[in-house]
C-alpha cells in the first residue's frame, strides 16, 4: 500500500460532516481512499490560519469547545506534572543529550528536565509564547515554523513533537524533516497526538471536543505507523495516556457517562443531529514512539 500521499490527497471520501452550529468554521473531515488517514478538507485560509496563531489571545483567553474560558498562561504551573510524566516516560530510552522540543510553547518540557544532563531547543511558531518562555522560563526557544527552520543534521538523541502534528501545514514534511535531524540511535515522541479512531471519536461524531478548525490532519494508530514509515521511522511503541493524569477522575467520568446516554437517546430515540459534547477518556490521545529504520 504506498502512494505519495502528502496527507492531504485528492482521492477522498466524506468522513464527518460538522454542523454549523458548533460555532467553529469548519465544513467536514474527509478520509484517504488509499491510506485511510483523516483530514480536514477544506482547510481554513492562510488569512485564518496566520490570524489565529498571532492572536495572542489564544494563549491567555481562550475558549475550549464548549465554549468554557481557558488561559494556558494562568494554567502553566498545573501543567508541570504532566511534563514531569513526559520526562521520566522518555528517561525510559534517553538519559541525556540534545533534545528537539517541536511545538514547545514557552519551553514547559525544558523547565523539568534536568539541565546538566540535557541540552534543550524549542521551536514554537507562536513569537508571543516564545518571547514570554524566554523571559518568564529562561527558556532556548526560537519561535517560527519547524519546516523553515535550520537545524543540524543526526544531532538530536530525542525529539519530541508534543500537541503539535495534527496543527502542522505540511505534516509529512515534518516527519521527514525529524528524520533528517535525529541520530541513528535517537528517538522520536509525538505526544497528545488526537486518535480519531478513538471510542470518543466514534461515539460522538462531531460533538468530539478534539476536532477543531486548525487541526488539520487526525491520525489513528494505523495511519501514524504508515506514515512514520514512509518517512524512515519505526513505530516502537503507542501509548494512550489517560489515567495518569487530571482528567482521569469521578466528575469527568460522571459526565462522560451522562453524554453518553444523551447522544444515545438524541440519536436512537429522538433521532435528532444535536451536539453531544465528549469528555477526556482513555483512547482519545496517543504518544507513539518510534526510532529511526
Ligand atoms: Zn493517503
Amino acid at each position: 500500500m504506498d502512494h505519495n500521499c502528502n496527507l492531504r490527497c485528492d482521492d477522498h471520501r466524506s468522513f464527518l460532516k460538522i454542523p454549523d452550529n458548533q460555532g467553529a468554521k469548519l465544513t467536514q473531515l474527509v478520509q484517504c481512499n488509499r491510506c485511510d488517514l483523516v483530514f480536514e478538507d477544506p482547510r481554513p485560509s492562510q488569512e485564518e490560519i496566520e490570524a489565529f496563531y498571532t492572536n495572542t489571545e489564544l494563549w491567555t483567553n481562550s475558549t475550549d469547545a464548549e465554549g468554557n474560558p481557558r488561559s494556558y498562561v494562568k494554567e502553566l504551573l498545573a501543567k508541570q506534572p504532566v511534563f514531569q510524566d513526559v520526562v521520566t516516560r522518555i528517561e525510559k530510552y534517553k538519559q541525556r543529550g540534545h533534545l528537539l522540543d517541536i511545538g514547545c510553547g514557552p519551553g514547559l518540557l525544558e523547565t523539568v528536565l534536568d539541565s546538566s544532563r540535557w541540552k534543550v531547543l524549542g521551536i514554537e511558531m507562536s513569537e508571543y509564547i516564545a518571547e514570554f518562555g524566554r523571559n518568564e522560563l529562561s527558556t532556548n526557544v526560537v519561535s517560527g515554523k519547524f519546516e523553515q527552520i535550520d537545524l543540524p543534521e543526526h544531532h538530536f538523541d530525542t525529539i519530541v513533537m508534543k500537541y503539535v502534528l495534527d496543527h502542522m501545514e505540511e505534516p509529512f514534511e515534518a516527519l521527514q524533516k525529524a528524520r533528517k535531524l535525529i541520530k541513528p540511535d535517537g528517538v522520536l515522541l509525538i505526544a497528545d497526538l488526537i486518535n480519531i479512531d478513538s471510542f470518543c471519536a466514534r461515539y460522538f461524531g462531531a460533538g468530539h471536543r478534539l476536532i477543531h478548525p486548525m487541526h488539520f490532519t487526525y491520525f489513528s494508530p494505523k495511519t501514524i505507523k504508515f506514515h512514520l514509515e514512509r518517512a524512515g521511522f519505526q513505530t516502537i511503541k503507542i501509548e494512550y495516556p489517560y489515567f495518569q493524569t487530571p482528567y482521569f477522575n469521578f466528575p469527568n467520568l460522571k459526565t462522560l457517562a451522562s453524554r453518553i446516554l444523551e447522544r444515545f437517546i438524541n440519536q436512537y430515540i429522538l433521532r435528532n443531529n444535536k451536539v453531544v459534547y465528549s469528555m477526556p477518556f482513555y483512547g482519545n490521545m496517543m504518544d507513539i514512539w518510534a526510532i529511526p529504520k
